[in-house]
């Protein structure tokens, strides 16, 4: 079978033939119907070092094969799934409970797409404790950015706990806050979308946000105009941009006693003022793709609520165009790799 993978040594992106792999403990075989690249895919692309792996950690398929250990765990051959991406983990343990990367019982928690084979190959191996099967209302062709920008987008704006016509912000409006924007509206608040990209703006206002601002080339006004439109300023504000500017731009936003929703990842740490947090200025959270068992409810919200991307579909044989259109900045929708 075909996969596209990252040959650290020449450090390209690759496509190679290797054999179907064979099922082991936990795993069920599943037939990729979808997988997508990620943000996060690029970081991976630095190691120059290593094993080369298959790419690729948003992922839905078919399931063909099932391993006798996992019989009788819900899945049955030929469902539609989607699942997370961490294995070598307990998925039992206090820290499995909060997040995969705090498992006590692996000194070794590996991500699928970094660490090992990932998605971006036709069949792959999947711990069944990761996956969830569709509802018939979602598209397995277009579900495998659900599997992480989805679920992390559903987890960070049900995690701000608002009310149906409180106001929130959503800052990064790429894929997840393309999603974020979606799961908000659904929610019945009133969204703002901010980016400094005309592009991801356009996406979000497509998406249902109620107003959106450049807060670069609206750097002088944009805090006042959002504070006037949401009355006193937002009830939250949920950053799923990496860039610390950001998050200090964020803060601004917020009125009193609201939320910063910590998503991205920050290069450098956050200049935090305790007398603000002490004093109510705002309160801060952070949540993420989280642990597979709070997936169930993210499906079923974007089930109920028909809730998708636009997506680009494509063929295995694009994935070095892919990329290079990722890391250009040219790849406006989720690119998705199919192999029917
Ligand atoms: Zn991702
Ligand atoms: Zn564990």
């Amino acid at each position: 079978m075909k996969a596209g993978q990252w040959d650290a040594q020449n450090k390209k992106v690759v496509i190679n033939d290797i054999p179907i792999p064979e099922l082991g403990k936990d795993q069920l075989l599943v037939k990729i119907k979808s997988a997508s690249l990620c943000h996060s895919d690029l970081m991976s692309l630095a190691r120059g070092h290593g094993d080369t792996v298959t790419m690729g950690h948003e992922g839905a398929g078919v399931i063909e094969k099932i391993h006798s250990s996992a019989e009788g765990k819900g899945f049955k051959v030929g469902d539609a799934i989607g699942f997370n991406y961490f294995i070598n983990v307990c998925y039992e343990c206090d820290g499995c409970q909060i997040h995969n990367s705090r498992c006590e019982n692996t000194n070794l928690p590996m991500c699928q797409g970094f660490h090992t084979n990932g998605f971006f190959q036709e069949y792959v191996l999947v711990d069944y404790h990761t996956a969830v099967v569709l509802p018939p209302e979602i598209d397995v062709r277009r579900a495998s950015p659900l599997f992480c920008a989805g679920i992390t987008a559903f987890n960070a704006i049900d995690s701000c706990e608002l009310h149906p016509g409180q106001w929130i912000a959503i800052v990064g409006c790429g894929g997840l806050g393309q999603y974020a924007v979606q799961y908000a509206k659904a929610m019945q608040y009133n969204v703002i979308g901010v980016d400094i990209s005309d592009d991801s703006l356009d996406s979000a206002k497509e998406y249902g946000a109620d107003a959106v601002f450049n807060s670069k080339t609206q750097a002088d006004t944009y805090v006042d105009e959002i504070r006037k439109l949401s009355g006193k300023g937002v009830h939250a504000a949920a950053v799923f941009s990496g860039a610390n500017a950001a998050f200090d731009g964020a803060i601004p936003l917020l009125r009193t006693n609201g939320l910063l929703m910590v998503v991205g990842i920050a290069l450098e740490p956050l200049q935090i003022n305790t007398l603000d947090l002490i004093t109510g200025r705002y309160r801060i959270k952070a949540d993420s793709t989280g642990v597979p068992r709070r997936m169930s409810k993210a499906v079923a919200f974007t089930a109920k609520n028909n809730i998708q991307l636009n997506v680009d579909f494509r063929k295995i044989e694009d994935l070095p165009a892919m990329v290079d259109d990722m890391k250009n900045g040219k790849a406006r929708q989720r690119q998705v790799v199919t192999f029917d």
